[in-house]
This record gives structure tokens, C-alpha cells and sequence, in this order.
């Protein structure tokens, strides 16, 4: 049977795809776009929008909103601002015969946690963490912590 080359690269997902449908009066600005802020009453566009070269795209309230409560308003979270991992080489990893234990359950979890994190390093790039933010990442850490063990990993 002959691969079939149009599948080769399913529908990406690009964060921005995401993002910007759900914000009003976006606009293209000179290096990316300007927006209605969801998260505050915003008379003239003050959200800055913009997406790097890896996909990520970075938000930033001018009028101080929160990166997290932007997202928030629109019903993403940071982590909705991170382009997903690239299809592929997770498919080479065979379930697990242990249904309590999958080592690609556990991966998807750790490099989602991680995505919080860098979320969070965004959010530190564009201001203050809030204490949400720093709980989170407590959350992250214990989840990764929980995996290990789950996984009987033994330093
Ligand atoms: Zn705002």
C-alpha cells in the first residue's frame, strides 16, 4: 500500500489559530496583532498579540491585565499559547501492559506540566507572577513528583 502523502502533515494546530478568532477587533499591528483586552473594559485595542517562530504566541495586556486572566476571558489557558508537540515519534512508544502504569501517560503529563512552567516563565517576562501562578507550578511539581513515583523510579 502507498503512503498516503497528504496525511503526511495533519491539520497543525497553531496556537494563534486558536487565539485570535476569540478576540474582537484584531487587527494586524507591525509585529503582529492589536485587540480588544477580554480580561478588562477596553475601549480601544490594548492587547498586543504576538507569535514567535516556534508558534508560541505571546499576549500582553498594555493596560496591565494579566497574561493568564487575558487567556482566562477567552476560555484558553497559557498552556492554549504553546503550539502542541509535533506528531510522530510518541506513536513508537507500545502501551503499557500495566494499565496502572503507561510510560507515554506519563511523559504527556510531565511535558504538560512543563508547558505550564514555560507559560509561567511568559508570564514573568511580561510582569508579575501572581501567587495563582506560583501554585500552579507547586501543582506542576507535585504532579511530576507523583509520575515518578508512579513510575517506581528510584534515585
Ligand atoms: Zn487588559
Amino acid at each position: 500500500m502507498q503512503p498516503n502523502f497528504s496525511q503526511k502533515h495533519p491539520s497543525t494546530h497553531r496556537p494563534i489559530d486558536l487565539i485570535l478568532p476569540r478576540l474582537e477587533k484584531a487587527r494586524r499591528s507591525k509585529n503582529g496583532w492589536i485587540a480588544r483586552c477580554p480580561a478588562h473594559l477596553d475601549k480601544t485595542p490594548s492587547l498586543g498579540v504576538r507569535e514567535l517562530d516556534d508558534g508560541r504566541v505571546l499576549i500582553h495586556c498594555f493596560s496591565g491585565c494579566d497574561a493568564a486572566d487575558v487567556v482566562a476571558a477567552v476560555g484558553l489557558t497559557l498552556a492554549d499559547l504553546f503550539p502542541p508537540r509535533p506528531p510522530g515519534p510518541e506513536r513508537q512508544f507500545a502501551p503499557s501492559s500495566n494499565p496502572a502504569f503507561s510510560p507515554f501517560d506519563v511523559l504527556r503529563l510531565i511535558q504538560h506540566e512543563i508547558h505550564i512552567v514555560l507559560a509561567a516563565a511568559c508570564t514573568a517576562l511580561n510582569g508579575e507572577l501572581t501567587r495563582e501562578d506560583i501554585e500552579r507550578l507547586q501543582t506542576a511539581i507535585n504532579r511530576i513528583t507523583d509520575a515518578i513515583r508512579l513510575a517506581g523510579v528510584k534515585r
